[in-house]
């Protein structure tokens, strides 16, 4: 067995950072946190730190620094951090041997170009980095010979069928997604649909960003988008098909019709281990799905009508340029106004509409025009925000 490998949790105190300390708990004979970041979970983390004892451990701002030193025992000499500048220093630290990316949103962006700058290996959970800048991230990947392990089920699923499949063999990519809480509401009834509703995720348990991208079906949109650059494939080589029991977690079409799925019970340990691991697969003992009890496995295309988020994400994945960080950057403003109750579920699709339609997109952009482009298109949903709760 390799020696122990000391992981940067990026959003320690989030879904996925929680799932990966777990792993790290029950295997603490082959990881080690070494650095933990997260937002303003101060208390966790605070709690993390003491179990995991991580030489950094970073937050978003001083205040909240200043809050976690108060709650650390004394004995702790984990560094503080806080900002961006402790985001990138946690992501490429020099004990780190991989980074877990499991920040939430455009935040992931900055950190991930900066593990890889350090020729860290990723554990890439945070989907929106691929979103914004696939291209220039993936490009700098390669040439930095850094790999990207998907953590994300589906692109986990996709890249365990591609296994030492060569790229040319591989002909299709089938993305399945749960539908969601509203895949069989009846379309006059989206409206009427509460936050409480739409928090409530038939199958995955996540944080709230993600059940709402869910609910709408944004985040498959966003996940075709990760897909696309992920595995270099072209749009319209990529099928999203809804799976309501989510124990397919998605498939590979090759050259000669055959097609191999990754199965499982839907649990984030099962993806993340895998990337963690890899190409080990680690004795997780997560169970099998009980196939006789399970009677069907269903699959049915996705519903645009229903789901029009979903129909702008294909939009800006065929555009591609500035539009996807825009489509991301539209989605996460609208998505917080949702989860604040400043705005009804329709208006999340209607707001981002029209932030796409008022950018004027540039192709192949710089790292710097992304990220203008995504303040912009956060300054210009704000005000659709504020118009339409006004
Ligand atoms: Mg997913």
């Amino acid at each position: 067995m390799n020696a122990k490998k000391n992981l940067a949790v990026l959003g320690a105190t989030g879904s996925i950072g929680c799932s990966t300390l777990d792993i790290v708990r029950q295997f603490p004979e082959r990881y080690r946190a070494v650095s933990l970041t997260a937002g303003r979970n101060v208390a966790l983390l605070a709690r993390q730190i003491a179990e995991f004892r991580p030489a950094l451990a970073v937050v978003i701002d001083e205040s909240d620094r200043d809050r976690l030193r108060q709650l650390l025992p004394d004995d702790v000499k984990t560094e503080l951090l806080w900002g961006e500048s402790g985001m990138i220093a946690a992501a490429s630290l020099p004990d780190a041997d991989m980074v877990v990316t499991g920040v939430v949103g455009a935040a992931g962006l900055m950190p991930t170009l900066a593990a890889i700058d350090a020729g860290k290996p990723i554990a890439l959970a945070n989907k929106e980095t691929l979103v914004m800048a696939g291209e220039t991230v993936m490009a700098r990947a390669a040439a930095a010979g850094v790999p990207i392990l998907p953590v994300d089920s589906e692109h986990s699923a996709i890249y365990q069928c591609i296994g030492q499949h060569p790229r040319r063999e591989v002909a299709r990519l089938f993305l399945t997604a749960s539908g969601g809480p509203f895949r069989t509401l009846a379309p006059d009834r989206f409206g009427a649909i509460r936050l409480e509703d739409a928090l409530n995720h038939p199958n995955w348990s996540m944080g709230a960003k993600i059940t709402i991208d869910s609910a709408t079906l944004m985040n498959k949109g966003l996940e075709f988008i990760e897909a696309r650059h992920l595995f270099d494939m072209a749009p319209e080589k990529i099928e999203v098909i809804v799976h309501p029991q989510s124990i397919v977690h998605s498939m590979v079409g090759f050259v000669d019709g055959s097609v191999l799925a990754q199965l499982g019970i839907p649990d984030m340990k099962g993806p993340i281990g895998y990337a963690l691991a890899y190409p080990e697969r680690l004795p997780l003992e997560l169970g099998f799905p009980d196939f006789t009890a399970l009677a069907q496995l269903t699959f049915e295309p996705p519903d645009l009508e229903r789901f029009p988020c979903l129909g702008l994400a294909f939009e800006a994945c065929t555009q591609g340029g500035t539009l996807p960080a825009v489509l991301n950057a539209a989605n996460e403003v609208a998505v917080s106004a949702f989860l604040e109750r400043r705005i009804a579920f329709t208006d999340i699709h209607r707001v981002i509409r029209q932030t796409m339609e008022r950018h004027t997109p540039q192709s192949q952009p710089s790292i710097e025009q992304i990220c203008e482009a995504d303040r912009e298109a956060r300054k210009m949903t704000s005000d659709e925000i504020r118009r339409c709760s006004a």
